[in-house]
């Protein structure tokens, strides 16, 4: 036989062309009205009674960031009696750019929503069965957001369409058709016959025997399909295909569990205010798919989401909870947005689930058992453990695969914890989290799934994000016909939690991966947009200050307890984690409400924690100082109140040379004439922590030109070119130390180096009035200490990763992130870099002469990317960091804490407000005091162990109470190992790393 594969394939492209081309037919444009919403969206009661004037087919409209609403009026003509009548408005869709420009929502007169309008689905059913005289009406709201990062593939040039204020005015689309058709139901099933044969026929080998078969069936379709009329010759064509439709699978075939989703970026190239409408317009699509097709099952994560829903489009919220009741839409993750997971704090975190599954609990009675994470930058070895204590079993990303260095070994895992907390986790090897189900997607997953030798199954979402619409009936028609066919893996829609229990059970002893699930990619984030970041620790510790003071001024004073206040705000700050906001890689317009909203929350916290602290100071102008932090302070007990300690020894400046020496009877520091530290010595170890000629807080400018994703990425190469900003423009002695000032490029750089009295380390106080742009700027410690690995924080514990490059797993960490502190150490000696402020951090280490090896630590102060946010971090921006000598883990623990909770000290009687509870000395590290969640005013303190080593603590209650118990992060019992009561508390034997919940009842 002659090999006719490519004319055969032609044919069919070209052939597809021209059935699609008669899907409907007998087209009458309709009555079209447009009214043009001035500014922000409006209620939906506003538009549908809005003056709506005549529109037609090529009028222009929707300037950037505008909302205009449509009116559809016509009447069914009588020709289309009998036949199945569809609303097609094209708005200027691309199918392209789904989901990154034109969406819109379609709502009856009596303002019930109907479904979404998307580039993938531009119609609306009028009717099944058309009588003919109908007449229809029908509203459109839309949206005429502006394309950011180009069309089809990204391009990162910078585009002021990112805000209002400079994204012009132009109308940016046309109105493309806008008319009633008659649906051809078999030219649509012969379309969908054609494409899931085609695409499997290509995926195939040429020496499978099945690939010539359907080519074959495809040629002989063609031959009956009379492209003259396509809708009276459709039906023989497909009978043509329904022998090789029928062949079922084959007994090796892979399963996959395919699931509808939309993966809807809570903020990323739009503001937050445009996910509401996002979430609504797709979650009406689904409703609406969901009517036509039983089998249809969409899993969507998020309870913010749904919040957005419940609180402001009740109209569709209502028809999720009923398909919610009925176990089709599913409620997944656990969490109340995808967060990152790298940078949010560890109590930040186990709220995010717990407020996540609390929403889930509260409005359906499900608990979710998921964590579904598809997209965020990177897994924080942390989260094993805070999955299991919110009563969830698996995990569900698919990012990693996004890897540029390393490909990971496994698609189903147990992914092992920080604790040593086991998950069972699933990579889709589709990787992708919006699947078309494509014959190359259903091939891919199938020939990529790493454990296919053992295991057989793995799951597909499916479905248009980010408001491209999610599912499509075109889908459904793919999976329907993908089940069971011959060549093609099976594709059977079902629940993520249906697909989690069989694949778990048929891999019960699947591989460990150990630590945290680092992605090789977009390590920028943990830089972009310093002050969102900064925002993100200051709200966290507040939270905790208001927290603790809060519960201690109920406790002792009567006070009332701000629960829905802290609830809201815990709510807020959550969002802001979500996994495009915290890591810095939306537009302008998302990090200035964020920046906004956290200036809002500190005002709110500040006052909570002002007026419990006055209520517990009492009454009198002798200074009390209270202490937040685990750890006792300056005279003041952990977590509790009082006078600081009056003997500590002054801080002493002297000029010496052309620099001045800087000592507080703990710390003696030599700051030179360039303004760097060339000495910090520990009086404990008398050891010098710098390097032989090396200096301390050194900074560095480099160029940061990534290839693509700018705001997202740090390419390794920066790291080749940089100047050394060593000329200071002026110093000069303050109280506590020296003042340096430094002029480079565009920007000024003012910092205070000091010490403080009774502290061990040397703070370096930075005010950086930042112009440049595209590059990254570094402030560096040579230490003198000679290690393989960096000893990083995280939430509840520490990782630890490679100072070297010796293999591409650890090239690939060449930027890493770190929450308050990184240590550095050898035997018997070490050194600690804590912050207030920065997450990005970079390890190195270098030879030296005469011997030795200096390990540098760098902080990454600030970036400038131009894209999506093209000013993003110009400005005034003030952070502190510091280096402390001689410093073992514990020491970085404390003074992390103490950088980012200084005392607060308020006039009172001078009385000692005794702390809630008293943590016996050891590694049990307090991270949050609470009152719980239920308003029942019982005590909840969350503890961990902090060094990674086995050790037993005892927490004291310094009050009454009735019992005491583990519970879990959602504040319900959890029968723990090791917690036992004791006279006034409970005694822990704790292992390395464990987070333990204590509920004191009252
Ligand atoms: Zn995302």
């Amino acid at each position: 036989m002659h090999d006719d594969r490519r004319l055969i394939e032609g044919r069919l492209r070209r052939t597809l062309q021209r059935i699609e081309g008669a899907v409907w037919s007998a087209p009458v444009p309709v009555d079209l009205g447009r009214w043009d919403a001035p500014g922000e969206p409006v209620p939906v009661e506003e538009g549908l009674a809005a003056p709506y004037a005549a529109a037609q087919v090529n009028d222009r409209w929707g300037p950037p960031w505008g909302t205009t609403w449509w009116r559809v009026r016509a009447t069914v003509p009588d020709t289309h009696a009998g036949r199945p009548v569809d609303l097609r408005l094209d708005l200027g869709f691309d199918p392209l750019r789904t989901g990154f420009h034109v969406e819109g929502l379609v709502y009856r007169a009596d303002g019930t929503p109907v479904k979404g309008l998307n580039p993938r689905n531009q119609w609306v059913r009028v009717t099944d069965e058309a009588k003919g005289g109908e007449e229809v009406e029908l509203f459109v709201e839309s949206a005429s957001n502006p394309l950011l990062l180009g069309g089809g593939g990204f391009d990162f040039t910078p585009s002021p369409l990112g805000e209002k204020e400079t994204a012009g005015s132009e109308p940016l689309y046309s109105v493309v058709r806008a008319e009633l058709a008659v649906f051809e139901q078999e030219v649509w099933e012969l379309q969908q016959d054609l494409e899931v044969l085609g695409q499997l026929a290509s995926e195939l080998p040429g020496s499978d025997p099945r690939q010539w078969q359907l080519l074959r069936a495809i040629d002989r379709a063609f031959d009956v399909l009379d492209t003259s009329d396509i809708s009276g010759s459709a039906s023989a064509a497909r009978a043509q295909l329904a022998g090789v439709l029928a062949d079922p699978a084959r007994a090796s075939a892979h399963r996959i569990s395919a699931v509808g989703h939309a993966h809807i970026d809570s903020a990323w190239l739009w503001p937050v205010r445009e996910t509401v409408r996002k979430v609504a317009r797709t979650s009406s699509n689904v409703l609406a798919l969901m009517d036509e097709h039983p089998e249809l099952v969409y899993a969507m994560s998020s309870a913010q989401q749904f919040a957005w829903l419940r609180d402001h489009r009740p109209e569709v919220w209502a028809g999720v909870v009923e398909r919610v009741r009925e176990g089709r839409f599913v409620p997944v993750g656990g969490m109340w947005v995808e967060s990152d997971t790298n940078m949010p704090g560890g109590e930040a975190l186990a709220r995010q689930l717990n407020h996540g599954k609390r929403f889930f609990l509260d409005e359906f009675g499900i608990e979710t058992r998921e964590v579904w994470l598809p997209d965020s930058f990177g897994y924080t070895a942390a989260l094993p453990q805070l999955i299991a204590l919110s009563a969830s079993q698996w995990f569900l990303t698919q990012k990693i695969s996004w890897n540029t260095t390393n490909r990971f070994p496994h698609h189903s895992f147990r992914w092992e914890g920080l604790d040593g907390t086991r998950i069972f986790t699933h990579f889709p090897p589709a990787d992708t989290y919006g699947s078309e189900v494509s014959g190359a997607e259903v091939a891919h997953a199938a020939r990529n799934f790493s454990d296919k030798g053992d295991v057989t199954r793995s799951l597909l979402p499916f479905g248009w994000g980010d408001g491209g619409g999610g599912p499509t009936r075109e889908m459904l028609a793919r999976a329907a016909r993908l089940k069971d066919l011959d060549g093609s893996a099976r594709v059977e829609i079902e629940r993520p939690d249906a697909f989690f229990e069989q694949a778990q059970a048929e891999y019960p002893h699947a591989p460990v991966w150990v630590g945290e699930l680092y992605l090789e990619m977009h390590r920028g984030t943990y830089t972009s947009q310093a002050k969102t970041k900064q925002g993100n620790r200051r709200s966290e510790h507040l939270l905790r200050e208001a927290e603790l003071w809060a519960s201690t001024a109920t406790v002792r004073t009567g006070a009332a307890y701000p629960l829905e206040e802290l609830d809201r705000i815990w709510k807020v700050v959550l969002l802001q984690q979500f996994h495009d906001i915290l890591p810095g890689s939306s537009i302008g317009w998302v990090h200035r409400e964020a920046v906004a909203n956290y200036e809002a929350v500190a005002g709110e916290l500040t006052a909570i924690i002002e007026g419990a602290q006055a209520a517990l100071a009492g009454d009198g102008d002798v200074d009390v100082a209270f202490n937040a932090s685990p750890h006792p302070r300056g005279g003041v007990a952990a977590l509790g109140g009082g006078p600081r300690a009056a003997d500590l020894a002054e801080v002493e400046v002297a000029a010496e040379g052309d620099g001045w020496v800087l000592s507080n009877g703990l710390v003696r520091a030599v700051v030179d004439a360039r303004g760097l530290l060339t000495s910090v010595v520990d009086t404990t170890t008398g050891r010098e922590a710098l390097a032989p000629g090396a200096a301390g807080n050194l900074l560095q400018l480099h160029p940061d030109t990534p290839v693509d994703f700018d705001a997202w990425d740090v390419d390794a190469y920066y790291r080749r070119t940089w100047t050394d900003l060593t000329d200071a423009s002026s110093l000069s002695a303050v109280d506590g130390g020296v003042r340096v000032v430094r002029h480079f490029g565009e920007s000024t750089v003012t910092q205070l180096v000091t010490l403080t009295p009774g502290e061990a380390r040397v703070d370096v106080d930075t005010e950086v009035d930042w112009r440049e742009r595209e590059k990254i700027l570094k402030a560096g410690f040579d230490l003198d200490v000679t290690t393989e690995r960096s000893t990083a924080e995280v939430q509840f514990g520490h990782v630890q990763r490679p100072t070297h490059t010796n293999t591409s797993w650890d090239a690939a960490k060449f930027e890493i992130c770190a929450h308050r502190w990184v240590h550095v150490g050898e035997p018997g000696y070490g050194a600690a870099v804590v912050n207030d402020s920065t997450y990005g951090h970079d390890v190195t280490r270098r030879d030296r002469d005469g011997g030795g090896t200096t390990t540098q630590v760098r902080l990454s102060l600030l970036r400038a990317p131009q894209s999506p946010d093209p000013v993003a971090d110009l400005g005034v921006h003030r952070l502190r960091y510091a280096v402390v000598p001689g410093a073992g883990i514990a020491d970085a623990i404390r003074e992390g804490y103490r950088i980012n909770l200084p005392l607060r000290t308020v006039p009172g009687s001078g009385a000692v407000v005794e702390p809630l509870v008293t943590v016996s000395e050891g590694s049990a590290v307090v991270e949050a005091v609470k009152l719980a969640d239920d308003g029942s005013g019982d005590v909840v303190v969350r503890l961990y162990e902090s060094l990674g080593s086995r050790s037993s603590a005892t927490v004291l209650a310094g009050f009454e109470f009735g019992g005491v118990e583990a519970v879990d992060l959602l504040e319900r019992p959890l029968p723990t190992p090791g917690v036992e009561a004791v006279d006034g508390g409970v005694g822990l034997a704790l292992r390395p790393f464990q987070v333990v919940t204590l509920r004191f009842t009252r």
